[in-house]
């Protein structure tokens, strides 16, 4: 369904702007997860339709210097990758949160009602993802392989269903179903860059002196990222923990610490 015909500039539009305002949404305490279904629904479109921003696809297409995929001049792809790594470094994972469609659909998959699996395993994906990264990168520049496109990334989003790679990334959306974001945490290049980002991310989620140490937070995370020992290099600011805590004021996206 991609249309070739539109710039794919039309994708980053939408993206820095998606972007800003979620940043103000969770910055003022208005973010919900209804206020983000929106968001949600318009990068999945946006996938579709210019098949970006999809980042990791981009960072893909840059690694093999492919400026035909990238829809753009080297030079501008990088300094816009690097320009969300520090946005990532400033506000947070919101580009995985709701703004990148491969995020976003595996988002709206992990909402159908089937039992979960693989909560609170933060930890382990780090070490998966170090090694998929390099995997990625001794592919990508030693090899000029294009892994993403074997996993059908673009094959997905271009609903291209007479080719197998369709199908391969078709199973990664179904089986976010029961398990949260696989593609994200186990595979995506680009995460592997935002998450340490995050990691020191000013403006994150904090618990506050309000807290009553209920859990519930924790139990509706599905990365282990709300857990205090965690870092937030896995947290993806969807929004379940937030909606979850019965206390005003307990959980708050702020940049000062003030942890109870
Ligand atoms: S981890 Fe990768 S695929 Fe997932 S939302 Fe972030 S950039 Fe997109
Ligand atoms: S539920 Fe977990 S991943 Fe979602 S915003 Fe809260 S800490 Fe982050």
């Amino acid at each position: 369904m991609v249309i070739e015909s539109i710039p794919k500039a039309a994708g980053f539009i939408y993206g820095i702007i998606a972007f800003a305002a979620l940043a103000w949404l969770w910055y003022s305490g208005r973010f919900t997860r209804r206020r983000a279904v929106p968001f949600l629904a318009a990068s999945v479109f946006f996938g579709f339709l210019v098949f970006a921003p999809v980042f990791p696809y981009q960072f893909q297409a840059l690694v093999l210097r492919d400026a035909a995929a990238l829809g753009s001049p080297l030079p501008m792809a990088i300094a816009g990758l690097l320009a969300f790594i520090g946005l990532t470094l400033v506000f947070g994972r919101i580009v995985c949160g709701q703004v990148c469609p491969a995020g976003a659909v595996q988002e709206f998959m992990y909402l159908v009602p089937v039992k979960k699996r693989g909560r609170a395993e933060s930890r382990v994906p780090t070490a998966v993802r170090a090694g998929v990264f390099v995997v990625f990168l001794a592919a990508g520049l030693g090899l000029s392989v294009n892994l993403l496109a074997l996993m059908g990334l673009p094959a997905f989003f271009n609903l291209a269903v007479a080719s197998v790679s369709f199908f391969v990334f078709l199973g990664i959306v179904l089986l976010s179903a029961v398990v949260y974001r696989p593609f994200c945490r186990y595979v995506c290049p680009y995460g592997a860059l935002l998450a340490p980002a995050a990691s020191k991310a000013v403006y994150r989620i904090r618990r506050t002196e309000a807290c009553i140490g209920c859990g519930k937070c924790e139990r509706a995370c599905p990365t282990g990222a709300a857990n205090p020992s965690a870092g937030a290099g896995e947290c993806y600011l969807c929004g379940r923990c937030t909606d979850a805590c019965p206390v005003d004021g307990a959980l708050v996206y702020t940049r000062a610490k003030r942890e109870g």
